[in-house]
């Protein structure tokens, strides 16, 4: 490319050159054939429908998903899905909860959303419990520790890569829950890891994520939802916003996000010839790897995040335990070698390295 940089934003994020330099080349006459472009297709059409059903069946072999799961394609960014997910899992009676396992500040947005779904019946019972993991209790793994869950609740919810604080659990946190509780469907934001590892899909009920990381471009979310879960919202909630309604109507229910899921068709495929998910986990533990044994020797730049919970994707490190000064001129400093989006989110300043699927190893 013209002017190469490393890219190391958080999201949007680096796309592989050669899928680029493929949409551009199909972007006059889609397959060099049509005479025009995917974004002047109609979602009606044959060849569109052919990039659906193509793109959520490489999805389905890259993560080995089973057919008791239902693959939905949505809008309104991974945010919406904080809004989605107890709309659709709740039926908003009185004694009902559903339980917020926070590591970090998405978890603690997707818990606040479900507060403001629920706050029309503000005089009822807690019912959105927030149980903050902190560093330690994620560690120890004593009984004291351990969350109880109330036999109403409805789903417990967790993120599995926190992308702000630099935390991936890896595992639904199930060890967290103390063992008299009954099996409760298990919900997860994998915005920022999903199809970077292997994940074994039976372990949740519903996963999902936005495309703007790992798989694509923004306007596409990604939900994978076991099929006895759907058909339980509430009349009252949006159609759009209704699981059945997306997964009756084949998630053409209105026109979805075309170019968005035509760059993921691609993106799965990528990730398959480049060796799936396994290939990709590899690459991002390297990445990682390679960054936090260059942190952790040396003296002048930190990551306090215990190792077994330290993420692959997000790296978040400080300068002398965080000379903002010296950061910012490391930001300016790096920007002028080619190294772009190393700052830290905003809300907790300090530097980050964003290392999803499509940045090479030579990144790091
Ligand atoms: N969850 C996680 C883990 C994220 O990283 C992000 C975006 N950075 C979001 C949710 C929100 O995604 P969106 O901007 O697509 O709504």
């Amino acid at each position: 490319r013209e002017n190469q940089v490393f890219n190391f934003f958080a999201g949007p994020a680096t796309m592989p050159t050669s899928l680029l330099q493929q949409v551009s080349d199909e972007m006059l006459s889609y397959q060099h054939s049509l005479g025009y472009s995917v974004v002047e297709m109609s979602h009606r059409s044959k060849d569109f429908e052919a990039i659906m059903e193509h793109s959520m069946s490489t999805l389905r072999e890259l993560l080995e998903i089973p057919n008791t799961y239902e693959i939905l394609y949505m809008q309104g960014g991974a945010t919406l899905q904080f809004s989605a997910v107890p709309l659709n899992l709740c039926r908003f009676d009185k004694n009902e909860t559903c339980d917020y396992f926070t590591t970090g500040l998405w978890s603690k947005k997707a818990g606040e959303e479900a507060k403001r779904c629920f706050s029309a019946n503000e005089d009822g019972p807690q019912q959105v419990k927030v149980h903050h993991l902190n560093q330690q209790s994620l560690t120890q793994n004593d009984s004291a520790t351990k969350v109880h869950i109330d036999p109403n609740t409805q789903f417990v919810y967790y993120c599995d890569n926190e992308t702000v604080n630099g935390i991936e659990l890896k595992q639904p946190p199930i060890d967290m829950i103390h063992p008299s509780t009954k099996r409760i469907p298990f919900v997860c934001d994998m915005s920022s890891n999903l199809l970077t590892r292997r994940i074994n899909i039976t372990d949740f009920d519903l996963i999902y994520a936005c495309a703007q990381k790992n798989f694509g471009i923004a306007g596409l979310t990604v939900v994978i939802v076991k099929k006895t879960l759907l058909g339980k919202a509430p009349k009252w909630i949006p159609s759009l916003l209704d699981y059945k309604v997306i997964a009756d109507g084949h998630s053409l229910q209105n026109t979805p996000t075309t170019f968005s899921i035509y760059v993921a068709d691609l993106m799965f495929d990528w990730i398959k010839n480049q060796g799936g998910v396994d290939a990709m986990d590899e690459l991002c533990k390297a990445k990682s790897n390679k960054l936090y044994d260059f942190i952790d020797n040396s003296n002048y730049y930190s990551n306090n995040i215990p190792k077994h919970i330290r993420s692959r994707l997000n790296v978040v490190f400080r300068i002398k335990q965080g000379d903002e000064k010296l950061e910012t001129l490391f930001v300016k400093l790096a920007k002028e070698r080619g190294l772009i989006g190393l700052d830290g989110h905003r809300s907790v300043g300090g530097l980050r390295a964003s290392m999803y699927n499509a940045l090479s190893m030579t990144a790091s």
